[in-house]
Order: structure tokens, then sequence, then C-alpha cells
């Protein structure tokens, strides 16, 4: 064969070349032991020809792994075909090279396969090259797929050529889905057309733009807007290709900046329609900020007055004041709130105001500002003085009455009390005010109280009544009038009560007297003339009604004159003071006694007839002779009598008279016969 003759020429070239190679060229048999390593394998793979001579291939390879495919090599082998991979071989000291191999069969002269070729170029450094390179695109597509923007590119016909997966999730679609669309497929018309004609720029100007976007509501009415740049990317013959595009939502800081800006809008309005003054100073004291209402008062406008200080505006000792407060805010750094002062430069009359200072502060807490609102309160301090003056005018008069006053919210609790009411009860104010009527006087008596006090709170109507209750101390029982008043608050719900209660014992009392002296007789105690006769009349009537006895003793001291001549007029009074008590202890409760002329008594006997009578006053008419009286001279009277006449009612008798004037005669019969002595008529 000319061919192998041919080689055979050429052996000697072809072993320079093996042995000059920079691929590792190994011979091994087809049992894969090796034969020959070129230099270059040598070089390499740190081993001697000597070293592996005879020893299986397989040794070289590192361990079986999914990039070390021995298995499909062997069976190419066996098929005797050539194999072409990559496979990692292992060095002398363990360190591993990317081998591109191929591997080839040779056949002897006898036509059988005899050896086999491999050879294999280093590719470790390449390799690395692709692994940094992968891992670099990795991170890149994490990027891109991560950023919080859209990331695109397309081309000159408008169609997607690369979209990232924040692209891909604004439209729900897959990033494979979006490559090939158009902006018309995936946005509305209006956001379409602004994006195809900023991209058209970058596309005939070939240059980078930056562009807001404003693509009108979304599906959900959601006006979005983009900031863009779009910037050309062109190829080697300088046309542009595609454009890469980076696109941010910025809708959400848009919506936020307006709502801002409005609500710095209401903000404005709001400070300069305020009755307060409001302004910031910065740490110089120099105005930053004032509201109209400030610039107003001291005539100045919005503008001119930042910069100026309290002294370029205000009179001195004003300025002085305010810059006090000012330093403490700063010095203290916290909230202060000040009655301030300021003197009219003009008509020198004072101004006040409540003022609250607040220092401004930056992130890092270092104060720059402070914040001030100041209100007028000139008129509001007058008032306060004028109703202080009311009220402890009111105060000194409620608590100078001789009255009870009382103020008693709608669950029977005291919420006021003046003096006379404190002193009454032997409490103070705050031992009162707070407290209910069961606390203060018990159940029972509260349970009566709260009687009166309802029908105030239910009907709104005025109440009085008298009320009674015992002193704390002396334990006596007084009597009160008692006014109550419903008070009535705004929405016209009766919240409370006014009480005003007089002690009225002493009145009671007077009165009760007045009555007993109308109807007594001031000397003895017992009932006057005309009071006589009017219980004669009552129980004549009953007599006559009831057909029971009734019978009348009338009484006079003898020679009565005589004592008051002989000891005088008092000792005459007592001599009538003890024929009063003498009579009385012969007389039974139901018996009614009357003094009906100076030494003359009249003695009314109930169901008793003449003979019950006529031994009665022959009992009174015994002790009186019988006794005898001490007067307040010292002298002891016995030659003391009366004389007595005696009748009882008949059924002609119509009134006393008719009985008084029988015993008048009987009494009259007793004197004639010489005194001492009972008739009866
Ligand atoms: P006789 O036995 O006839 O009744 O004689 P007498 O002295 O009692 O006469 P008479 O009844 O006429 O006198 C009443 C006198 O009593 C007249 C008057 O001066 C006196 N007298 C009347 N009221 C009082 C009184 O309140 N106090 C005193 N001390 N004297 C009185
Ligand atoms: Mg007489
Ligand atoms: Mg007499």
């Amino acid at each position: 064969m000319s061919f192998s003759t041919d080689f055979g020429s050429m052996a000697g070239v072809f072993a320079a070349a093996v042995e000059s190679a920079d691929a590792l060229i190994t011979v091994t048999t087809t049992q894969k032991e090796i034969e020959y390593v070129n230099p270059a394998f040598c070089d390499v793979l740190g081993y001697d020809l000597k070293d592996i001579k005879g020893k299986d291939i397989d040794f070289l390879f590192a361990p079986f792994s999914e990039e070390n495919d021995l298995t499909t090599l062997y069976a190419h082998l066996k098929e005797a075909t050539r194999w072409r991979g990559e496979l990692q071989a292992l060095s002398k000291d363990k360190t591993t090279v990317w081998c591109r191999t191929t591997v080839s069969p040779v056949k002897g002269e006898d036509g059988e396969i005899s050896h086999f070729v491999w050879v294999q170029l280093d590719i470790t450094e390449q390799k690395e090259l692709e692994k940094k390179q992968f891992t670099r695109d990795q991170r890149l597509s994490g990027i891109l797929d991560n950023i919080p923007a859209y990331i695109f590119s397309k081309n000159s016909a408008g169609q997607y050529t690369y979209a990232n997966k924040m692209l891909a999730m604004l439209h729900a679609l897959h990033t494979d889905d979006i490559i090939g669309k158009t902006d018309f497929e995936l946005f509305n018309v209006e956001a379409a057309n602004v994006f195809t004609r900023n991209d058209e720029q970058v596309f005939t100007k070939a240059k980078t733009i930056r562009a807001l976007e404003n693509a009108g509501p979304d599906e959900y009415g959601i006006e979005r807007s983009y900031l863009s740049v779009k910037c050309p990317l062109v190829n080697a013959a300088g046309e542009v290709e595609e454009l890469l595009g980076m696109s941010v939502d910025i809708s959400e800081q848009q919506r936020l900046e307006r709502a801002l800006r409005e609500s710095e809008d209401k903000l404005n309005s709001i400070l300069n329609n305020m009755k307060a003054r409001v302004y910031i100073k910065d740490m110089d004291l120099k105005y930053t900020y004032a509201n109209q209402e400030l610039c107003q008062v001291i005539g100045i406008d919005q503008v001119n007055i930042i910069g100026k200080d309290d002294y370029d505006l205000f009179e001195l000792e004003t300025a002085i004041g305010f810059r006090a407060t000012d330093q403490e805010v700063f010095e203290s750094k916290q909230k202060i709130d000040r009655m301030e002062m300021s003197v009219d430069q003009k008509t020198k009359e004072k101004f006040y105001y409540w003022s609250v200072k607040v220092p401004l502060m930056n992130a890092n807490g270092e104060i720059h500002s402070l914040l001030g609102i100041s209100t007028d309160v000139t008129e509001q301090k007058r008032l306060e003085k004028a109703l202080r003056r009311n009220e402890a005018q009111l105060t000194t008069i409620l608590d100078n009455l001789k009255a009870h006053v009382y103020i008693k919210d709608i669950n029977y609790c005291y919420t006021y009390v003046n003096a006379d009411m404190c002193s009454y009860l032997g409490k103070t104010k705050e031992e009162i005010e707070g407290k209910s009527d069961s606390e203060i006087f018990g159940k029972k008596i509260a349970k009566r109280f709260h009687q009166s006090d309802q029908q105030v709170f239910t009907y709104r109507e005025n109440c009085s009544s008298i009320e009674k209750s015992r002193h704390y101390q002396t334990g006596k029982k007084r009597y009160f009038w008692s006014v109550k008043v419903p008070l009535i608050n705004d929405l016209g719900n009766t919240y409370a009560l006014l009480g005003i209660s007089t002690d009225v014992t002493e009145q009671k009392r007077l009165e009760k007297e007045l009555r007993e002296l109308a109807s007594t007789d001031v000397l003895t105690g017992v009932n006057n003339r005309r009071h006589f006769i009017e219980l004669f009349e009552r129980d004549l009537k009953q007599a006559k009604r009831y057909k029971t006895s009734l019978a009348l003793i009338m009484l006079d001291i003898d020679h009565f004159k005589n004592i008051n001549d002989s000891f005088g007029h008092s000792v005459g009074d007592d001599a009538i003071k003890t024929m009063t008590r003498l009579c009385q202890e012969s007389l039974r409760d139901t018996d009614v006694i009357g003094r009906i002329g100076g030494e003359e008594f009249a003695i009314l006997l109930p169901q008793t007839d003449i003979t019950g009578a006529w031994q009665i006053a022959q009992r009174i008419r015994q002790a009186t002779e019988n006794s005898c009286f001490d007067t307040t001279t010292g002298q002891n009277i016995c030659n003391f009598t009366a004389s007595f006449g005696v009748t009882e009612l008949k059924p002609d008798d119509t009134s006393p008279d008719d009985l008084l004037k029988r015993a008048d005669i009987a009494l009259y019969d007793a004197k004639s016969q010489g005194r001492n002595r009972v008739c009866e008529n």
C-alpha cells in the first residue's frame, strides 16, 4: 500500500511531531495498557513513561462522575469508533486537569485494531473561565430578576428581546412569553404609545434618553408613572440594533408627593387661618416662619419677617420676656408652656399669651429650631379675674349665710356644701363633698330626704318642705325650712339640685308659745276664760249628744282684797297660784280648769253629776282651809279659804252660760252664808 509506505518514510517526522506537540498524546493497547506518553503528557501530568508504562489508563482519571463519562467512552472503543469528549485527569500531585480528549482506534498491518491513540488538550484554564462566566451570568440574572425595576431590551420593531422577572410578573407571564411581544400587546394603548415614542427616539438619535413615562391608569385605576432610562445597543457596524431599558415604577412616590403637597397646602391654610400665632425660630432666635396672624399683629409680611428677631419686632421688655422662654426651650430641650406678656408700643396696654414652645430636632436629635404657638388669652384672663372675684363674693355670702346651702347630684351625693352646713354636721367640706345622704345622715333620714329630692329630679319643680334632723352634738331635734331647686345643664337635663335649708326650730318654738299664750293664763298656766269657754262648749255638746252627765264648780277666794292689802300684790299672786295647785291636785285628766276672773276659777267635770262635783268641791275647800303657803317676803299665810258654787247639766241647758249663771248664784249663796262653804244650785 502506497499509503503505508508513505507513512513509513515519514515515521521519523511523525515521531518528532508527537514528541514536540502541545497536546497530550498517549498510546495504549486495546486493553488500555499504556505503551507510550509524549513529553507534553509528562509535562502536564507530572508522570514519567517508565512509571506508568503497562498500567491501565483508568488510573489517570478522577473517580467516576457525570463529567468523567468513561462508560460511553469504552462503549465506543468496543465498537471501534472514535470518541470525543471532556475528561478530568488527575496529575501526579492530584490536581485536576481538564482534557478535551479524542480516542481513536489504530489498526495494525493485519487490519485488526492494535492500539488506541489518546490525544488530549489541556483545557483546564478554559474550563475555569467558563465556570466563572457561568457564575457571573447567574449573578447578573439574579440581579436583573430581583432588582425593583423593569429591565428589558427591544428590537427596532418594538419587540421584546429580553425581559426580567419583574416585568414578566407585572404581566403575570413567564419571561420567555414576553419575548417577541410588543408594548401594544402588553400595555394599554395610551401607555404603549408613550413607550414607543420614547423608544423611537433612541433608535433614530442613537442616544440614551431619560424620561418620565406617564402611563395613565392601570386596570385597577391607579395612575402609573415610570422613570425610564433607555440606551441604544450598537452593533459592530455602528447601527442601533436594540435598545436596553430600565424603568422604575414611581407611581407610589408621585402619589405620596402629591399627598404631601396637598397636606402641606392644608397645613398652611390652617396655620394662616388660626387665631393663634404660630412661628418657627432658628438657633439664633431669628424667625424662619410666621403665620399670617402673627404677621398681621406686627404689621409685616410673611417674607420680610424671615431673618428678623424679637428685638426687631417688639418693644424691649416684651422681647426680653419672649427670649427668656425661647432660651429655656433650647437649654432644657423640652416643650415649655408658659404665660407670656406683651406691651403695646403705643398704648402701653398689656396683652397675655398662653405660649407652647417645642424644640425641633433633626434625625440625630440635635435641636435646630423651636416651634411656638401663642394664643391671646387677654380677654380670658380678664373674664377669669372677674369670675374669680364673683366666685369669691358668692363664697363669702354662702359661707356667712345662716342657712345650709348645698348641691346634691342625681346619685344623692353632695358636690357642694357651705360653711354653715359643715358646722351643723361637725364635718369639714372635704368630709362631706362626694358623700351621699345615707353616709352622712344614716339610711332612715336619707330615705326621708330622697322623697322630696326625687320629686325635684322627676318633675323638675321646686319643692319646699319642713325637714327634721338631729344636731350631731346635742342630739336635739331641729326643724328646717327646706327649698330644693333643680339644676339643669345646657342639654336640658337635670344634673343636680340646689338645696337651701333654714333652721326654723326657734320660730317653731315661738309659734307654739304664741299659740299657748293665746289660750292660757300667764300667771297660773291654766286655761284663760276665752279658752275655757271654748272647751266648755265642746264638752257640753258631747255630753248632750251622748247624754252623759257634766258638772261645773265655780270658786272664789274669800276676802282676797285683804291679802292684797295686807301683804301686797305679789303675795296675792302667790295665793292665786296656790289655789290653782290645790285645784289641780284634786282633778282628773279629763277635768278642765280655767281662771275666769281675778281670783275666781271654774272647773268642768265631764261624766260627773252634782253629787260627785259637790264632793270634789268639798275636798278642794278642805285642802284650801288646811293649807298654808310661803310668800316671797318670807311670811307664812294660813288663814286662806274659798267659797264654791256647784251645778250640773240640765236638759234645757243650751250653752255654758246657762251653767255658769247657776253656779254663780250658788257661789253667791256660799258667800252670803258665811264663806268657806259649798252651795249647789
Ligand atoms: P269676797 O270674799 O267677797 O270675795 O271678798 P273679796 O275681797 O275677795 O272681794 P272681791 O272678790 O270683790 O275682790 C277681788 C279683788 O281681787 C279685787 C282685785 O283688786 C283683786 N285682784 C283681782 N285680780 C288680781 C290679781 O291677779 N292679783 C292680785 N294680787 N289681786 C287681784
Ligand atoms: Mg272675786
Ligand atoms: Mg273674792
